[in-house]
């Protein structure tokens, strides 16, 4: 069976093959499994260990109940998208049209592939942050893009407005960001916001903004793009229940964005998943209903975690960043002897008993160099099993 068209195909997708031609995991997979064989403690791939809201969950369960079982409309359940646009009222002031401006999609992932599949054309250029999510690289691959980035560096990871300007250019289809940014936890000042919005004018580029960390920032504010004077014309706005609601495995996503940015996107959409998750979204649809008070709980709760996280890392030895939204913290191992944290992430079970992530898994191969040294840890976790996670690391200082 000859399926080397199959290959090559994937392999455009920068990150999807690995060194011996075959299929390579994501970092998030292999993490996950070094965890389950050795028994270290997750602090790798992104996902909390504890369930949400219990009014979202009763919805679903009563949502099979009522009959939420067969396929939903492409566009997502009217309730879901109804709630989607009060959601974003409520929160940022602006009004989506839920029939027209709200596309519900199987998580932020198939939201991010439709876009870039829609948008994106042989040899047109995509400009990322970097680090970058793992996906991103994957889907201008295979899009047949070019991706270009721009360098977010410690301390606060904010990207430099003269390099923006030097790499966003007429050449640029999309300007893809991440905000509140995983893996490094910096959330993007207005200003650059503001400045992305001009130069998307300016050359002719759409913004996709991918926001599933949208609540959860601690004491900096979320500034959806879409919200800046001249930015809803032109941005793809995307985010999802996982994180909110702690409902990672639902993969309930959505995106807005103006009426013809979906219409297109709704073209590639409707071939990939078609639809999802049908009883899964009315029950999204109540936990963008609740109350003010859950969404702040959110994020005072995770704001606890980060900072015990942090002190278990920094008293074990790193230099560690402050994280000022999602649930990842970054943390230099350099200080403790590890220059390559690859290599440290492959023996932290054995070292530690816990699982991180290098943040090479999320840097183009000639910028690794970079950010050798640095990991990320996922704090979306019980303080209990943080505060064991932390005994564990301070082995390492030994
Ligand atoms: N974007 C970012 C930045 C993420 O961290 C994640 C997953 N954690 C996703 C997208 C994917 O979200 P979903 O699980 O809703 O597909
Ligand atoms: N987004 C999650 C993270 O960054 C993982 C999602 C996945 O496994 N694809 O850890």
């Amino acid at each position: 069976m000859n399926i080397s068209g199959a290959w090559d195909r994937a392999a455009r997708g920068a990150m999807l093959l690995g060194e011996d031609g075959g299929l390579k995991p994501t970092i998030f997979a292999e993490m996950s499994a070094l965890a389950a064989a050795t028994g270290a403690i997750n602090l790798g791939q992104g996902f909390p260990d504890e369930d949400g809201p219990v009014e979202v969950l009763d919805a679903a369960r009563r949502a099979i109940g009522d009959g939420f079982n067969q396929y939903p409309p492409a566009t997502g359940y009217p309730v879901l998208r109804e709630a989607i646009a009060a959601h974003q009222r409520r929160f940022y002031g602006l009004d989506p049209d839920p029939d027209r401006e709200v596309l519900v999609t199987a998580g932020a992932t198939e939201a991010l592939a439709a876009t870039i599949l829609a948008l994106v054309d042989d040899g047109d250029e995509v400009v990322t942050l970097e680090p970058f999510y793992d996906s991103y690289a994957a889907m201008i691959g295979l899009a047949r893009g070019i991706h270009r980035t721009v360098g977010l560096r410690t301390p606060d990871f904010q990207p430099d407005h003269d390099e923006l300007r030097r790499v966003i250019t007429d050449r640029t289809r999309l300007i893809l960001i991440n905000n509140p940014h995983n893996p490094t936890g910096a959330v993007l000042r207005r200003d650059t916001l503001q400045l992305l919005v001009e130069l998307a004018h300016q050359h002719d580029a759409v913004i996709v903004t991918d926001e599933v960390y949208e609540h959860l920032t601690f004491g900096a504010e979320h500034v959806p793009v879409a919200s800046l004077p001249g930015g809803w014309d032109r941005t793809v706005t995307i985010s999802s229940g996982g994180k909110t609601f702690n409902t990672t495995g639902w993969k309930i996503g959505w995106l807005t964005a103006p009426a013809e940015l979906v219409e297109a996107i709704l073209a590639v959409k409707q071939f990939l998943t078609f639809v999802n998750g049908a009883p899964f979204q009315p029950a999204i649809a109540v936990g963008l209903g609740l109350p003010d008070t859950f969404f702040a709980g959110l994020a005072d709760g995770l704001r606890r975690k980060r900072d015990v996280l942090s002190s278990g890392l920094r008293e074990a030895g790193f230099a560690v960043s402050e994280s000022q939204g999602s649930y990842f913290v970054i943390a230099d191992a350099a200080p403790l002897g590890f220059a390559d944290a690859d290599a440290l992430c492959r023996r932290l079970p054995e070292l530690a008993g816990v699982v991180a992530v290098p943040i090479s898994a999320f840097v183009a191969d000639e910028n690794k160099h970079e950010y050798a040294s640095l990991l990320r840890f996922a704090f979306c976790k019980r303080v209990d099993v943080l505060e064991r996670a932390s005994a564990q690391l301070a082995r390492l200082g030994g």
